[in-house]
């Protein structure tokens, strides 16, 4: 009786695996740009899922602060270096989008924050005079990169560059060009957060599902949005941070004051086609406030947001107010 049942599941199993079309999922999980990533892909996956673990890890070679071979670390130690076109690329991105937010992102906010201590959990409050001393190197304005081949990028002596703000979602795009290059039309990319989608869930044949996290309560979600073919990026001031007397600094800086940045938000989520540009405009509007990013968004469009205030506000935009369901209590407004 046991061996005919045995028997019978393992037939099960046999025809599964041979049947062409069955829709096979195959997942990859692994520790890189210093946090947990795992990607689930559908299909005839291949060896997709290690090339994009390997370009993962190519990239945070590339782009690593901490490292000091990669292009950032060089250019950190001498000021002057050659870098790779696709770290160019970064950086001039970076200063685009640094300019389109009059400065709430700032590559070059990395001096504060290793003050700060964020950058080794070594958390201290820097006393006023070193906090003023060091926004004296804080401007993007001042990186340049050249447009040759092996492009030369300089900074005036002591300015030093960080990616972190949107390394994970530059990632989350190659990963999914990758993806999509070995005709994968249905994955989830989960890199510590950086959330970047391919088609739909097949399970269900329908979108992706994905949970946004409570700020005021971190084993729940706040809500969930659906989406496909999009990135859902997150900043949020629960993320990495410390408490001393009585208040919590966390790591988004306002490169306006060098403190962290209190601009009445919680949490910033962005949605939109480009996981740089929503990684980038995530820890941009956490930085502008509600009002500011509303204003961007009006201007700019090209991607939705939802926002969680200080006073436990939820606000979205208009493009997803069909797809964000509200599983909290919190009030929610349509922009
Ligand atoms: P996370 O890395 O936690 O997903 P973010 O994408 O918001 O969150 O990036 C925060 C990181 O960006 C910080 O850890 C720091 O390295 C860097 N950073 C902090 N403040 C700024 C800022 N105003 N502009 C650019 N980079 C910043
Ligand atoms: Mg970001």
């Amino acid at each position: 009786m046991k061996k005919t049942r045995i028997f019978a599941l393992a037939a099960v199993l046999l025809l599964t695996a041979c049947t062409p079309d069955a829709p096979y999922q195959a997942n990859i999980s692994f520790f890189s740009m210093d946090t947990y990533m795992e990607i689930t892909a559908y299909g005839h996956v291949g060896t997709s899922l290690d090339d994009c673990k390997d370009e993962i890890n190519r990239l945070e070679a590339l782009l690593s602060v901490t490292s000091p071979d990669s292009d950032i670390g060089r250019l950190n130690a001498s000021g002057m270096t050659d870098v790779s076109p696709e770290t160019a690329e970064i950086i001039k991105y970076a200063q685009r989008i640094g300019g389109e937010t009059n400065g709430a992102l700032d590559i070059t906010v990395y001096p504060v924050l290793k003050e700060w201590g964020f950058t080794t959990g070594d958390y201290k409050i820097p006393d006023g005079d070193t906090l003023n001393a060091l926004l004296q190197k804080v401007d993007f304005t001042q990186i340049k990169a050249d447009d040759s081949a092996i492009p030369a990028v300089t900074v005036p002596d002591g300015v030093q560059l960080d990616l972190g703000a949107l390394a994970k979602g530059y990632a989350s795009d190659k990963a999914a060009e990758i993806l999509r290059e070995n005709g994968i039309t249905s994955a989830l990319i989960n890199l510590g957060g950086s959330i970047m989608t391919i088609g739909g869930n097949p399970s269900s044949g329908s979108p992706w599902r994905i949970g946004i996290r409570n700020p005021f309560s971190l084993d729940e979600n706040i809500g969930v949005i659906e989406v496909a073919d999009k990135a859902v990026v997150t900043s949020g001031s629960y993320e990495r941070c410390f408490t001393a007397d009585g208040k919590t600094y966390h790591h988004i800086i306002d490169p306006a004051t060098g403190c962290p940045a209190e601009s009445g938000l919680v949490s910033v989520t962005v949605i939109g086609g480009s996981g740089i540009m929503c990684d980038a405009l995530s820890t941009a509007f956490f930085v502008m406030g509600a009002e500011k990013a509303a204003e961007f968004h009006r201007e700019k469009g090209g991607f939705d947001m939802i926002l969680v205030t200080v006073e436990g506000e939820i606000l979205i935009t208009e493009g997803i107010a069909d797809t964000f369901t509200n599983l909290s209590k919190l009030p929610l407004t349509v922009l």
